[in-house]
């Protein structure tokens, strides 16, 4: 038997890892980044912008225009670029009554059906206007480094469901990525933060006020790995909406003074909300700003100054909504806020003076509550997170040890086929566990150690890792001790020891990467787990019942045999007929007639019931040859 040969499992889930991107795909926003020379990076394009807006234009001929340039050509083009799409990406149609916004772009969406948005005679999948985003970014990462951008870490909110992870990925292939990994937001933005080198249970509230999203998720770091706690939000609400306030204030100064209406002109209205987004960022460092809109029409020209303070009365409203959101995640994790020990900002509204003080307030940060943390730069700090994520997976990061988790359990086949866990899925890695076996036939001479990763009763329907054979002395049956132990170490290698007890004589064997699993195919696993979880777990009762009654059995044939006679008549009686009962329920599944584990089971309790004098018997009789041997009894 070779040693270690790996078999089908192998086959396209360990890829070789070269350069991954990280990327922040956002709703109105997106970034890439990456890790060079061990620093997170946000690469910029060929104009110096870091941040690529999340929008695209598909025109009636030619390449779809993605980002800036999609985004200054909206107002002239309404129905044909689409922003948002991330709203809709892996959801079904009757999800999108209560998502859809009435964006200016259409719509199709009819029942448990895919979302589409038929443009110029043809339906876009939300996938494919992503991929068109995913693209851009691939570009701008492809002129920014030196290797070609093959594979990337993608982010999502910490709410997204499978479908919408799954779609997400799907958007990253057809982007012509590999997708290795799918995170959540709030993680990646607390790697940036450098959180991973905080005290085990720390934990961490991510407040993320975006331009259309609000979300606040309450993160635990445990054994080097965050979990998510709680999340909480708003999917209409962040920036936008303080923009909308301040459009309509603009408006309101433009009518008084005898302008005209923007809200019967898209044009006007796209002036406005740019001004006005403009007026409101640089008020983040600012205290005053002059609005100038030249020629509004062909007579009017519009100037006005905006203070901080007004706008932080416009705001104001906004921003307080966030409150009950952060309220009600502290309450689904079960903290007050004085049991956090950080507040990250993440999201570039969140560079608004006003929305920290506000932040700061609602957790109490400060004299003996949580930090404040605003050390990194809030709009990026989920790309530099994903970078961070995919130079560990690449190793080009290591300033931090990242603790990683084992998707999949891992184990060893035992006798009748089935699947022991000796490494259950999501435990913490690195990781050393053992367990004893034994052997199950008299002086067997090797066992064979068949590695398995999976979540399957059945040894054959999980993946093999590979096999080896270990030599031992020869004992009885249920003599032989093996020690089996599994041990990953920090990048995620497999090293198999088994050792015979007795004599210590040992194997190692080098499997290959126990952590790096296609997520896709961890889901399928998981989800054929949960599909069969009864079959299984049915199949599992059966091998077990079946191992012990053959056992019983044939000790209770060699017993009756030898000391039989010894039995009363009704104890032999009652011996033979739970017997046959065993015996026959084994022969019937062996026909494949229906028969279930619990009926054997039963069974198999009956025969242990009726074997209780012989067991006393055979009992008594080892009793007295030992002491015989010991010169104790007379021969
Ligand atoms: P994100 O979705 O994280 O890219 O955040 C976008 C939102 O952040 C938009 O509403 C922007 O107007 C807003 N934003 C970006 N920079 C600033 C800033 N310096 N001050 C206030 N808001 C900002």
């Amino acid at each position: 038997m070779g040693i270690g040969v790996l078999s089908r499992c192998r086959r396209g889930r360990f890829w070789a890892v070269g350069k991954i991107i990280g990327i922040d795909l956002g709703t109105t926003n997106s970034l890439v980044a990456i890790v060079e020379s061990g620093i997170p990076l946000v690469l910029a394009d060929g104009q110096g912008r870091r941040l690529t807006p999340s929008v695209v234009r598909v025109p009636a001929s030619g390449e779809p225009v993605v980002g800036w340039e999609a985004k200054r050509g909206r107002a002239a083009h309404p129905e044909t670029t689409v922003t948002s799409i991330k709203r809709f990406i892996g959801r079904r149609g009757d999800e999108v009554d209560s998502i859809a916004d009435a964006p200016t772009y259409p719509i199709h969406a009819k029942g448990s059906g895919p979302v589409a948005v038929p443009l110029h005679g043809r339906d876009w999948s939300p996938e494919e206007l992503s991929a068109q985003i995913l693209k851009a970014l691939r570009t701008i990462a492809a002129e920014g480094m030196i290797d070609r951008p093959e594979a990337a870490v993608i982010t999502v909110p910490a709410y997204f469901n499978d479908a919408q992870r799954n779609a997400t990925r799907r958007a990253g292939e057809l982007a012509g990525l590999r997708v290795e990994r799918i995170i959540n937001e709030p993680t990646a933005a607390a790697l940036a933060y450098g959180l991973g080198s905080l005290k085990e249970k720390s934990k961490v509230a991510v407040y993320d006020l975006g331009g259309g999203t609000f979300d606040l998720s309450i993160l635990e770091l445990n054994e080097g790995v965050f979990q998510v706690l709680a999340t909480c939000g708003n999917t209409r609400l962040g920036g936008d909406d303080i923009d909308r306030a301040l459009i309509d204030h603009l408006a309101e100064q433009i009518g008084q003074a005898g302008g005209p209406s923007a809200s019967s002109d898209p044009v006007l209205w796209a002036r406005l909300a740019e001004a006005a987004e403009e007026a409101k960022t640089r008020l983040s460092t600012e205290t005053e700003v002059a609005i100038e809109l030249p020629f509004l029409t062909p007579g009017f020209s519009f100037e006005h100054t905006l203070t901080r303070e007004q706008l932080e009365r416009l705001a104001k409203p906004v921003v307080a909504r966030t409150r009950e959101y952060c309220l009600k995640a502290l309450a689904d994790a079960g903290l007050a806020s004085g049991d956090l020990d950080q507040v990250i900002l993440v999201g570039g509204q969140t560079r608004m003076p006003l929305v920290r003080e506000f932040a700061s307030g609602v957790f109490g940060c400060g004299a003996g509550g949580p930090e404040l943390n605003t050390s990194q730069n809030p709009d990026e700090a989920i790309a530099l997170g994903a970078a961070i994520q995919a130079g560990i997976l690449s190793g080009d990061f290591s300033g931090m040890l990242l603790l990683d988790v084992t998707p999949l359990s891992l184990g060893i086949e035992t006798f009748g086929g089935l699947m022991n866990v000796i490494i259950p899925r999501n435990t913490t890695i690195p990781v050393k566990r053992g367990e004893a076996f034994t052997t199950v036939a008299d002086y067997q001479k090797e066992v064979l150690i068949h590695v398995l990763q999976g979540e399957r009763e059945k040894a054959a329907d999980n993946w093999s890792l590979g096999r080896f054979t270990l030599e031992f002395e020869p004992q009885p049956k249920g003599v032989a001790k093996v020690g089996v132990q599994f041990e990953i170490d920090a990048d995620g290698i497999l090293h198999v020891l088994a050792r015979d007890i007795k004599t210590g004589n040992e194997k190692l064997v080098e499997m290959a990467s126990a952590v790096e699993v296609d997520d896709a195919e961890v889901q399928q696993m998981i989800e054929e787990s949960v599909e069969h979880a009864f079959d299984d777990i049915e199949e599992r009762r059966w091998i077990e019942a079946k191992l012990r009654a053959e056992q019983t059995t044939d000790a209770t044939r060699k017993g009756l045999k030898t000391l039989g006679g010894e039995l009363a008549a009704d104890q032999r009686g009652a011996i033979e007929s739970a017997l046959a009962a065993v015996e026959s329920l084994l022969a019937k599944r062996g026909r494949d007639e229906a028969v279930t584990a619990a009926e054997l089971k039963e069974a198999n309790g009956n025969l242990d019931a009726a074997t209780q004098p012989l067991a006393e018997l055979i009992m008594d009789r080892v009793m007295e040859e030992m002491l015989e041997k010991r010169g104790v009894l007379p021969g």
